[in-house]
């Protein structure tokens, strides 16, 4: 456990919170049977309120307003989330937004967004999404077959096409300034290559990857954690080949560019990859304040701080043990993972893919072989490319180690 106490004596601080998820909703319209809030180790999802009180938005608009003017926050992001948002209703993410901006103090620049499965979004929640600037990420899987194998209504009809309604919806020119893009989890029997260029099709602005989550108790599908073959960084390759040398950029892939901006050796802003602290907290329906909710997939009650927006300030979060170790980077990883030839670009990985029993989240993620031969491979790319360069030629010779060795 980390001695918060021992630190702050040492001179560390921790970094004030400029991302809030907040779970608007706690139910969800499909039943993905992936789904780390509702199929997986935590399901206390059954005890909360099911769309967040007024009470509890003006609340969290207070306690935002009081962190950003104590820290002198330049800018702050809010994600609207899940469950799924939408079923909060339109009055309702009206008011949470008008609530928010309005909290929000002079000098703060604050960003709305909405993760949806978009399958509820409608023309009157498209109204209130572009009148308060809330732009919308969607989850999608690929093509029908690939997202309606996980991507199902409670009665086991797909919704992919749900799901391609509202993106052609977003897809419009008056509403295109609202899509952020798509977020697609693997799934190793899908077509890599296929999946990339059915997520084309909706001419998304960004895609990002996301692992399957699991851990070294409970491992991602198709994943031996003590196995050498690596699926899931042999599925991510084959796109960052199809994506890295098109003639033109079709969309940015996050999880590509966090790791080349890495390699160059620059900061991540990601939580797949990179050692950057965490500024991020979660606020639950009941305005309990919880560490990244994929915590849930490790095991029942991870992600809970015992804190909440009605009783303490959100400075009471930042000091909490589990919230402080996401923000310490190179010094909360285990051994084998600062010892590691590739830890400032990979930085063992997403935290809660690290978790296994008896070691908490000190191992190497159970991903280690896939984003080693993803991170080895960017490289290499990248290596190649600016060997050609006059540039690099020029200062290979004088030229300080690079941060990917
Ligand atoms: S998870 Fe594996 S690849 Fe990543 S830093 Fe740890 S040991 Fe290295």
């Amino acid at each position: 456990v980390t001695d918060v106490e021992e630190l702050l004596t040492e001179g560390w601080r921790p970094i004030p919170f400029r991302e809030f998820v907040v779970k608007l909703a706690s139910r969800c319209n499909l039943a993905c049977d992936y789904c780390y809030i509702y199929e997986m180790a935590d399901q206390s999802w059954q005890s909360t309120p099911v769309v967040m009180a007024e009470e509890t938005i003006a609340q969290l608009g207070r306690r935002i307003s009081e962190h950003a003017t104590r820290h002198g926050t330049e800018s702050l992001r809010v994600i609207l989330h899940g469950g799924e948002p939408l079923l909060a209703g339109a009055a309702r993410i009206r008011q949470a937004a008008a609530g928010l901006r309005a909290a929000v103090p002079a000098g703060t620049r604050l960003e709305l967004g909405i993760q949806t499965n978009g399958v509820l979004l409608d023309a009157e929640l498209l109204g209130v999404l572009s009148e308060h600037q809330i732009r919308v990420g969607v989850s999608i899987d690929g093509d029908e077959v690939s997202h309606d194998r996980h991507r199902r209504h409670r009665d086991g009809r797909g919704s992919f096409s749900g799901t391609a309604r509202a993106l052609r919806l977003l897809a419009q020119p008056s509403h295109r300034e609202l899509y952020s893009g798509l977020l697609c989890t693997i799934d190793l029997a899908n077509d890599p290559v296929g999946v990339y260029e059915a997520l084309l099709d909706f001419a998304p602005p960004t895609v990002d990857f996301l692992l399957p989550h699991g851990n070294w108790q409970t491992p991602p599908p198709g994943r031996d954690p003590h196995g050498t073959e690596t699926p899931y960084g042999d599925w991510l390759v084959a796109i960052f080949d199809r994506w890295y040398p098109a003639p033109r950029q079709e969309t940015h892939v996050r999880l590509f560019e966090e790791i080349i901006n890495l390699l160059l050796g620059g900061a991540s802003r990601s939580e797949q990859v990179g050692l950057s602290p965490v500024a991020l907290i979660v606020v639950d329906t009941d305005g309990s304040l919880q560490q990244v909710d994929t915590l849930k997939s490790s095991y029942a009650g991870a992600p809970y701080t015992g804190l909440n927006i009605f009783d303490h300030p959100l400075d009471a979060a930042l000091h909490h043990p589990a919230v402080v170790t996401r923000q310490l980077g190179l010094r909360a990883l285990g051994e084998q993972c600062r010892g590691c030839r590739i830890v400032r670009v990979c930085g063992g990985g997403h935290y809660a893919h690290r978790y296994r029993p008896g070691a908490g989240f000190t191992s190497p993620s159970v991903y280690c072989l896939d984003l080693q031969r993803l991170i080895d491979h960017i490289g290499q790319r990248l290596r190649t490319d600016l060997s050609k360069t006059p540039v690099a030629a020029d200062v290979e010779d004088s030229s300080p180690a690079p941060t990917y060795q």
